[in-house]
């Protein structure tokens, strides 16, 4: 058991548009609302003047505050800033993004009147301590113990880095599980695993930003077995939105002879109404988006019709079909193989991708009966709860196995790439390979690890280097060097290289040249994410002092009219009190910024003074 028994755990869909919270109770799984009562929270974080917003808040000011809204952190996480996928991503972004130390992309915002800079870790780890702090609330304890989802293409940098962002919200990460898998534990606990022998399973999980197909087997009694996975790390509904802009962009153009893409405020604006569009476009055939003073003082307005849509994203959606046969392919079967299908992601609500899958599967129906906002977060509770051994016999008897998503490997002579540990082996797993020495005399050998499905080594994704010294003088071939790839339960690699005739070992650290945060930086962002922390608790405090000299204000004058119609106030006294409420009112507009006390101590002699009419 990886937690403390009894101590609650809660499973963390960290999504890249929307992240969900769930939490195993007596009753069951449990979603738990955000404090506006809905069940997923934007990924979003915004920094306005002296405050911070993150969820439903920083998203409903993005229009209005572009570039301090920071959104899609979840596809710069792991990534380095020459990345083409990073570079493409920033065109459409209205933040900043430099180029930090070792090729690492930094978010810059302007925040207390500075500019400051953001790694993805520390933008998302803010996601991960807002969703915390739902669950603090709903359950009215600190809760320490987390399962966080990655989606199953993820790589081990970008893994790595999810994993920080949790340790750097002041979370225990009890373990990161694929999405794909999440789901299918929510599909196989909500069907109460109630089929006889098992059941094969395609989990289509199209997302705001990622788009992932898992094939799992589900045995009877909970045996979860991923047979493949594949997927696009790019791919998903701020794609269609996207291409929903351009659209108005150019229609925009076309009939204003205006060009609004450099204008970032109307983008943002552009975004917002297109996304809503396509929500609505999902269930009526035709949409209006209409925006006063677009541009340059224009208002826009335009029809929107659900075959314009449809037009606009057919290449994306046909990508995500072949995206599916391929991991049929991968995993050697054919359609036949499936006996359900399981939609995973709000995009999957587009009725055009339900047609395409029934049509390619020749089904009539899919799987509704999970929710595609809610599975992958309700299967991560499930796995939270069984670390902490907080289920029912059914969550006790649940047994895991995941497979690796890309192949794991090293460089060899000639810049070809020798894998290790196949794609789509089952971890944790252990494999070795030994590798001689090619030269004679030869005292060193130096390993660069890779990670990908390419040929040549540097087509893949690097994911450090590892160097052997002292190694005995000999003819080449004779030293043999044994590499050790072991990958844990969160698909996490360690490397360990062992030179035979000495029995001299190194392992191999991913450092920060590779994506990987130092246990210092690490340090160091908690602390900030505390005094972030810390300062939005004192904004709100000073926001509730101001509320409550207000309010005590307004509630004094109505009651001082009252009492005076009815019980005929001594002329002194009500001079005095007026007097006290006309100042604390002038002096309450000129001292918009006054600190807490201040506020406080006002309240406290406007109370005194006008104490006769309490
Ligand atoms: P997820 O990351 O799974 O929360 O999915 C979020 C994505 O689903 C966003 O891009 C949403 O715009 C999209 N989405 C949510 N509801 C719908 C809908 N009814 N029709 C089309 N897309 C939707």
């Amino acid at each position: 058991m990886e937690g403390e028994a009894n101590e609650p755990a809660i499973g963390i869909d960290l999504g890249t548009t929307y992240s969900c919270v769930a939490v195993w109770n007596q009753r069951g799984i449990e979603i738990i609302p955000n404090e506006q009562g809905y069940r997923t929270t934007p990924s979003a974080v915004a920094f306005v003047d002296a405050e911070r917003l993150i969820g439903d808040g920083a998203k409903n000011q993005v229009a209005m505050n572009p570039a301090n809204t920071i959104f899609d952190a979840k596809r710069l996480i792991g990534r380095k800033f020459s990345d083409s996928k990073v570079q493409e991503n920033m065109k459409l972004w209205p933040f900043r993004v430099i180029k930090g130390p070792a090729d690492t992309p930094k978010i810059v915002v302007s925040y207390r009147g500075e500019e400051k800079e953001f790694l993805a870790e520390e933008i998302s780890s803010m996601i991960l301590g807002k969703m915390k702090e739902i669950a603090d609330a709903y359950l009215g304890k600190d809760v320490k113990n987390a399962v966080i989802t990655v989606p199953a293409y993820f790589n081990d940098s970008q893994r790595q880095a999810t994993k920080d962002a949790g340790t750097i919200a002041g979370l225990n990460v009890l373990r990161m599980i694929n999405e794909p898998t999440a789901a299918a534990i929510a599909y196989g606990l909500d069907n109460k695993l109630a089929f006889v022998g098992k059941i094969n399973v395609l989990i289509f999980d199209l997302g705001g930003g990622t788009f992932d197909v898992s094939l799992l087997t589900i045995e009877e009694g909970g045996v979860f077995e991923v047979k493949a996975v594949s997927g696009d790390t790019h791919l998903g509904g701020e794609d269609f939105d996207n291409r929903m802009v351009d659209h108005c962009v150019s229609e925009f153009k076309r009939k204003w002879k205006k060009d609004l893409s450099g204008d970032q405020r109307a983008l943002g604006r552009l975004r917002f109404a297109c996304e809503k569009a396509k929500r609505i476009l999902s269930s009526t055939t035709q949409t209006s988006i209409e925006l006063e003073y677009l541009h340059d003082g224009i208002d826009f307005s335009m029809k929107f019709t659900r075959a314009k849509f449809e037009e606009l994203n057919m290449g994306l959606f046909s990508q995500c079909i072949e995206t599916l046969d391929q991991c049929l392919k991968d995993a050697n079967v054919d359609k036949s193989w499936v006996n359900e299908i399981i939609l995973v992601g709000g995009s999957t609500r587009i009725p055009k991708v339900q047609h395409m899958l029934k049509e390619l599967f020749g089904w009539k129906e899919l799987c509704k009966s999970v929710n595609p906002d809610e599975a992958v977060a309700y299967g991560a509770a499930v796995l939270a709860a069984k670390l902490t051994g907080n289920g029912d016999q059914s969550v006790r008897d649940l047994l895991l196995s995941d497979v690796t998503p890309l192949s794991l490997g090293v460089e060899v002579v000639g810049d070809l790439f020798d894998v290790v540990i196949p794609r789509n082996t089952v971890v944790p797993n252990k494999i070795s390979k030994t590798y001689v020495t090619c030269k004679d005399d030869q005292s060193s050998m130096y390993f660069k690890v890779y990670q990908g499905e390419r040929t040549k080594s540097t087509d893949n994704h690097l994911l450090g280097l590892l160097k052997v010294y002292g190694i005995p003088l000999d003819p080449k071939g004779v030293q043999k060097c044994k590499l050790c790839f072991q990958i844990d339960a969160n698909s996490i690699l360690t490397v360990t290289a062992n030179i035979l005739s000495t029995g001299m070992t190194k392992e191999l650290m991913i450092t920060n040249e590779n994506g990987r945060l130092s246990k210092v930086e690490i340090e160091k962002m908690i602390k900030d994410a505390e005094k972030y922390r810390h300062e939005d608790q004192e904004f709100k405090k000073k926001v509730g002092a101001y509320n409550a000299l207000e309010d005590c204000l307004y509630k004094m004058k109505k009651k001082i009219k009252e009492y005076n119609v009815n019980k005929k106030l001594h002329p002194d006294s009500l001079k005095q009190m007026e007097n006290a409420i006309v100042d604390t009112t002038v002096w309450l507009e000129d001292n918009q910024d006054a600190p807490i006390d201040m506020l406080q101590r006002k309240k406290v002699y406007l109370e005194f003074v006008c104490a006769p009419l309490m």
